[in-house]
C-alpha cells in the first residue's frame, strides 16, 4: 500500500513496509483513543508491531452514531450506486494484495504465500460478487386472493460485524460486503490479536469513495468496546464470527434489543475415511490440515477411519505429516506457522497435557517446537488416539495443530461418532461410493459436508453451523436476506391511480 496511498491521516506505524493506521476509522475520519493495546507478531513475540487504539463505550457510541447518520443516504443510493463503490473497493483490494499479505502475515502469521495467492483475493471477490448478487435480485411476484403480491428487500440499518483473529481480512469482507451491498451501514470490530489488515480495509473503502460513516472500524478489546457496540439499541443487525462462549454474550445483547444476529462459531468436524476411499488422497488432505497451525474452524479435526484400513491410513498420514515444515510464515517453504498468541499456545498445550493425563495415546507430536526459543509459538503437528469418545480432546475445539484418530467398524458407527459432539460446522467424507456419499450426506449433522474434497466453497452457497457451531446462514442470497428486511407488498387487484 505504500506505493499507492493516499492515506487518510491518523497515527501510522510501519508494518512490513506498509504504513498502517493504529486508530479507529469513524465517520470517514481517523480517531485515536488515549488508551492503547499492544499488538505483537506471532513470528517473533518480542517484536511489538503497534500500539493500537483501545476503544471504549464512547468510541462505540460515536461509531454507531456515524453509521446511523450515514444509513439513509447509503440505502437511498440503491443497489447500482452502492455496487459502483463496492467494485472500486474490490479493485483496490486486488491492487494491494502484496501489502495486505505482508501486514496480515506479520500480524496473524498466516502463510504469506497462501494469503497472496488465495485468501486475500477472496476479499475482493466478496465485494464484487455481493454487488452483483444484490443487483440480480428478482422480487418474487405472484397473485393470490385477489391481490398482486411482491417480496421486496429493504436495507435493514446500522449493522455491527465482529470478527475473530484467524483470516481477519477475508472473514471481515465475507460479512461486511453483503451487509453493505444490502444497503446497511457497518461498524466492524476486528479481533484484538490481529487488527491491522482491517485497518487497511478502512483505507481502501475511503479511497474507493465510500461515503463517510458507511463503513467504520473500531479497535479494542472484545468485552470492552465489543460489548458496548452490541448493546446499542440503534443496531438493526449483528453478525458475529468467533467462539460459542462469546456468542452467548452477544446473543443476550441481541435478545435485549430484539436484533437479528448470525453466529458463525467453532467446529469439531469429523474427517471420515471409508476403506473403499482413495486412501492416499484422504491421508494427504487430513495431514494438510496442520497448515496455519490448524487454526481453521472448518477443519475436520476428528479423523474417523474404517478399522480395516487403520494401519495403511496411519502409514500414509505419517508420510504426509512428515513433510510439513515449521517455520517463518513469510518463507514459501514453510507449511506450519506459529500460533497466534502465547495464551492460545498455552491453551492448545493444555489440551494435549490433559489428554496425556487422561490416558489418551499421543501417536505423533505432543510437544512445543524448540523453534523461536522460549517465546516461540510453534507446536509439533500432533495426532492423538483417545481412550474414549468422551475424551476432552475429542469433544472440544482445540483450534491448533492437534487432530484425533478413531476407528469405526461400519457406516452406522461412523455416523454415530460423527454426530457425537455438540458442534456441527463441517464434515469431510472420503468414499468411492456415490450411494454411501448420499447416505452420509443426509445422516451427518453439519452445515457443510465435503465428499472427497475439502474447503471448496462457492460464495452463493449457504454457510453456517448446526448445534453450537452457529445460528443462521450467510453466503450468497442467504446473507443478503439476513442483512435485509424482507417486506411483503400487496395490492388489491383492480387498484388504479
Ligand atoms: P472470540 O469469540 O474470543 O472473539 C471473536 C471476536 O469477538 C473478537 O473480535 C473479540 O474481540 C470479540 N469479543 C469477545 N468478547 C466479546 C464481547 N463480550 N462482546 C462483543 N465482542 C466480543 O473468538 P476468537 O478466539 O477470536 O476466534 C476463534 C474462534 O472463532 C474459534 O472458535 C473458531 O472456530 C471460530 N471461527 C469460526 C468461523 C466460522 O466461520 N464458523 C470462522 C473463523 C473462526
Amino acid at each position: 500500500m505504500s506505493a499507492a496511498g493516499p492515506f487518510i491521516g491518523g497515527n501510522r506505524t510501519d508494518v512490513g513496509g506498509v504504513p498502517v493506521s493504529t486508530d479507529h476509522y469513524i465517520g470517514g475520519q481517523r480517531v485515536a483513543s488515549a488508551a492503547t493495546f499492544d499488538d505483537r507478531s506471532p513470528l517473533d513475540w518480542s517484536v511489538k508491531l503497534a500500539d493500537v487504539s483501545r476503544g471504549d463505550a464512547a468510541i462505540a457510541e460515536m461509531a454507531v452514531s456515524a453509521a446511523a447518520e450515514a444509513f439513509p443516504e447509503w440505502a437511498a443510493m440503491g443497489v447500482k450506486g452502492r455496487g459502483e463503490v463496492m467494485r472500486r473497493v474490490a479493485d483496490l483490494i486486488d491492487e494491494h494484495v502484496p501489502s495486505l499479505a505482508a501486514v496480515e502475515c506479520l500480524d496473524m502469521a498466516m502463510l504469506e504465500e497462501s494469503l497472496r495467492l488465495r485468501v486475500l483475493s477472496r476479499g475482493a471477490r466478496n465485494f464484487r460478487a455481493y454487488a452483483e448478487l444484490a443487483e440480480q435480485y428478482e422480487e418474487r411476484v405472484w397473485s393470490s386472493n385477489g391481490t398482486a403480491n411482491r417480496v421486496m428487500r429493504m436495507p435493514a440499518g446500522p449493522t455491527v460485524v465482529i470478527t475473530p483473529w484467524n483470516a481477519p481480512f477475508m472473514l471481515s469482507t465475507w460479512k461486511c460486503a453483503p451487509a453493505l451491498a444490502a444497503g446497511n451501514t457497518v461498524v466492524l470490530k476486528p479481533a484484538e490479536w490481529s487488527p491491522l489488515s482491517c485497518s487497511l480495509l478502512a483505507d481502501l473503502c475511503h479511497e474507493a469513495g465510500m461515503p463517510a460513516g458507511v463503513f467504520n472500524v473500531v479497535q479494542g478489546i472484545g468485552e470492552e468496546v465489543g460489548g458496548a457496540l452490541v448493546a446499542d439499541p440503534r443496531l438493526k443487525r449483528i453478525s458475529f464470527t468467533g467462539s460459542p462462549d462469546t456468542a452467548r454474550h452477544i446473543g443476550r445483547a441481541a435478545a435485549a434489543n430484539i436484533v437479528p444476529f448470525t453466529a458463525e462459531l467453532g467446529g469439531k468436524g469429523p474427517f471420515i475415511v471409508f476403506a473403499d476411499a482413495d486412501l492416499e488422497a484422504a491421508a494427504k488432505k487430513a495431514a494438510g490440515q496442520f497448515d496455519d497451525s490448524g487454526q481453521v474452524c472448518l477443519a475436520g479435526t476428528r479423523l474417523l477411519v474404517e478399522a480395516s484400513v487403520r494401519d495403511e491410513f496411519l502409514r500414509l498420514f505419517h508420510h504426509f505429516a512428515d513433510q510439513h515444515v515449521l517455520g517463518d510464515s513469510r518463507d514459501s517453504a514453510t507449511t506450519i506457522s506459529p500460533m497466534i498468541h502465547p495464551d492460545h499456545a498455552a491453551r492448545v498445550a493444555g489440551f494435549v497435557e490433559r489428554a496425556r493425563a487422561n490416558g489418551d495415546t499421543i501417536l505423533r507430536g505432543g510437544a512445543r517446537s524448540p523453534l523461536g526459543g522460549d517465546d516461540g509459538l510453534w507446536y509439533e503437528p500432533t495426532l492423538i488416539e483417545p481412550r474414549s469418545n468422551d475424551s476432552e480432546v475429542v469433544q472440544h475445539e482445540v483450534f491448533g495443530p492437534v487432530l484425533t484418530f478413531q476407528t469405526f467398524a461400519d457406516e452406522a458407527e461412523a455416523v454415530h461418532l460423527a454426530n457425537s459432539t455438540a458442534y456441527g460446522l463441517s464434515a469431510i467424507v472420503y468414499t468411492s461410493s456415490q450411494q454411501r456419499a448420499e447416505r452420509m450426506g443426509r445422516a451427518v449433522r453439519a452445515g457443510t459436508i465435503w465428499t472427497n474434497c475439502f474447503l471448496v466453497r462457492d460464495l452463493t452457497a449457504p454457510f453456517g453451523g448446526c448445534g453450537i457451531s452457529g445460528i443462521g446462514r450467510e453466503g450468497g442470497d442467504y446473507a443478503l436476506d439476513f442483512y435485509s428486511d424482507l417486506k411483503m407488498f400487496q395490492v388489491l387487484d383492480g387498484t388504479t391511480a
